[in-house]
């Protein structure tokens, strides 16, 4: 079996609190777990199936039917999974059982990452991951039944010119993640240095650098990177007009949850849904006017309870200040990007079709676009300061978006993200939200 890295950071245990089966996600059940799991009367057990399909058609396999609020038919009130009570935990189906693992095949090696959309990863609750593997390989081999484990090649692209080898960018990787690991280090600086790398990578681009001279190149990139980091002076700065416009696109996919309505069975309804979504998505690019709270959306992605506004407007959201975040909110959201560099779930088929240094930046710019979010939250609430309940909910939100939705694989956003995301383009975003 291909060896497994496992980031030493990623803790897990299910706390049971359901919100993974309620988000409105389409839950992929392959024909032979259909038949086995269709197989057992739950109508005859549980009444309240009654009537109710429980498998839909999904390409040529089935998903679980969901209902009106995008809730999994198979959950109870009380957040049990009949499927585990009455089956176990082997008889359900893969997706159910992998969440919130992420297993990823890169060079011979598999990538173990977790899903920041589970509240117990966010919180770092459970044993550590790495000592998780007699369940992990359990899942690798069910899912290498499914999916057929990629070749192996020798190079992926660091750019769209440039190549580099898998050795060099476990290189690079190991940087990125020392980058946002160091400790005293203020989370806008650990951005600082981290994209700053990456750019002075990309600008020896149209030089002939071997792949042995990567290290040596990259050592010394990192020093520079880090003194500079270390000793810049910070300052808020504007952005331009296509970059707030990129900013707050990338806000708005990442924030339109909207689950109510989506799975509905009526047309009207679903339409109407996706019509609300869409409406926010643009709300957010104007800028102006109101941010609606969404109540409904947040209760059930968060459990959280309900702001105390039904709305606020930009200006209002934009005057909170994030300029003092508590400790353990940097760390969680220096985990959750390190987390994608370690998972390999940035660039590739993983990651947008980027190459390694754009989708690297992507990553980099999801601390501004969840410390924004954590923004809206605290106006929300009539605060003027982000508290880490916010930046928890903020990334709760992002990831639910930016994890899962079909939304931000679609070509004009991927066309935005390679437009607007070059050299600079993380620190931009990070000096004009966080300071
Ligand atoms: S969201 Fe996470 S903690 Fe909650 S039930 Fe799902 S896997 Fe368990």
């Amino acid at each position: 079996m291909a060896k497994m890295e496992i980031p030493e950071w990623l803790r897990y245990e299910c706390t049971g609190c359901g919100m993974c089966c309620r988000r409105g996600l389409n839950i992929w059940c392959p024909l032979p777990d259909r038949i086995r799991l269709g197989d057992f009367e739950w109508a005859k057990k549980y009444p309240q199936l009654k009537g109710h399909k429980l498998f839909l058609p999904y390409g040529p396999n089935y998903r679980f039917a969901l209902d009106e609020k995008g809730a999994c038919l198979f959950l109870t009130d009380e957040n049990k999974c009949i499927q585990h009570s009455e089956l176990g935990f082997d008889a359900k189906t893969l997706t159910c059982k992998m969440f919130p693992y992420n297993l990823l095949h890169s060079n011979g090696k598999v990538y173990v990452s977790l899903l920041f959309s589970c509240p117990a990863v966010i919180d770092g609750i459970g044993p550590k991951v790495s000592e998780q593997t007699p369940t992990l390989k359990k899942l690798l081999k069910e899912m290498d039944g499914y999916f057929p484990v990629p070749p192996l090649t020798e190079e992926t692209a660091l750019t769209s010119r440039r190549p580099v080898t898998f050795r060099n960018l476990e290189l690079l990787e190991a940087k990125l993640i020392a980058a946002l690991s160091e400790p005293e280090l203020p989370l806008v600086r650990k951005i600082l240095r981290a994209a700053s790398l990456l750019d002075r990578l990309e600008e020896t681009c149209e030089e002939s650098v071997s792949k042995d001279e990567f290290a040596n190149t990259l050592e010394h990139y990192d020093g520079k990177c880090r003194d500079e980091a270390r000793n810049c002076g910070l300052k808020h700065i504007p952005l331009g007009m296509f970059e707030r416009l990129f900013l707050r696109m990338m806000q708005g996919a990442c924030s339109s949850v909207a689950l109510s309505g989506l799975t509905s069975k009526s047309f009207i309804r679903r339409q109407s849904a996706r019509l609300r979504r869409f409406f926010l998505a643009m709300r957010y690019m104007y800028g102006s006017g109101e941010i609606p709270a969404q109540k409904s959306d947040w209760e059930m992605l968060m459990g959280a309870e309900s702001p105390a506004r039904d709305s606020v407007s930009f200006r209002l959201a934009r005057e909170v200040s994030a300029l003092h975040l508590p400790d353990e909110s940097e760390e969680l959201i220096a985990r959750y990007l390190k987390t994608k560099f370690g998972g390999r779930t940035y660039f590739g088929r993983e990651g947008w079709g980027l190459a390694v240094i754009p989708g690297a930046r992507v990553v980099l710019s999801l601390a501004s676009i969840v410390v924004w979010h954590a923004k809206v939250r605290a106006a929300l609430d009539n605060r003027n300061e982000v508290a880490h309940k916010d930046i928890r909910e903020a990334v709760l939100l992002t990831e639910h978006t930016f994890g899962h939705a079909s939304s931000l694989h679609t070509g004009f956003v991927v066309k935005s993200i390679s437009i607007a995301n070059r050299a600079g383009w993380p620190q931009k975003a990070a000096l004009h939200t966080m300071l």
